[in-house]
């Protein structure tokens, strides 16, 4: 068994859509480990996409995730990692495949809906950062 970060991002908490996108990780064989929803500080965000601190969105970046609540979840099952990358689909909507839930619910390529670890480096550290262990 694997475990991966997930972050319902403002947008979907805006759309009312955290049972659909939560829904469509339980139907894939992930299981709910870890759940809370809150908002994050731009010093929250800084140190979460720290390696994206030099793009030119990030700025862009800190504004929207921290425009409103989100949802952050850890997730267990088979090959999670990879599995919750693939039905998350590409980080920029309009290129992610039908059915993925950046297709089905993202804004655009900034607003996209929903994070996931992208390796098990980042899993880890990921989930440290928002559930450590006490
Ligand atoms: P995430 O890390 O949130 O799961 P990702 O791994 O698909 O997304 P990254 O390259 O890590 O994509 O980018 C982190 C986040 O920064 C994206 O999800 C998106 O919100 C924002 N972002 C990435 N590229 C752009 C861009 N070109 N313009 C605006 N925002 C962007
Ligand atoms: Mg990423």
């Amino acid at each position: 068994m694997q475990q991966t970060l997930s972050i319902i991002k403002p947008d979907a908490v805006k759309k009312n859509v955290i049972g659909k996108i939560i829904d469509i990780f339980e139907s894939n064989d992930l299981e709910i480990n870890q759940m809370k929803k809150i908002k994050l500080s731009s010093e929250n965000v800084a140190q979460f996409y720290a390696e994206h601190k030099n793009r030119p969105f990030f700025t862009n970046l800190k504004d929207y995730m921290t425009s409103g609540d989100v949802v952050i979840i850890v997730l267990e099952g088979e090959n999670a990692i990879i599995k919750n990358r693939t039905l998350m689909g590409a980080t920029n909507p309009k290129e992610a495949e039908t059915g993925t839930i950046r297709q089905r619910f993202a804004t655009d390529i900034s607003q996209n809906a929903v994070h996931g670890s992208d390796s098990e480096t980042s899993a880890k550290r990921e989930i440290d950062f928002f559930f450590p262990k006490i």
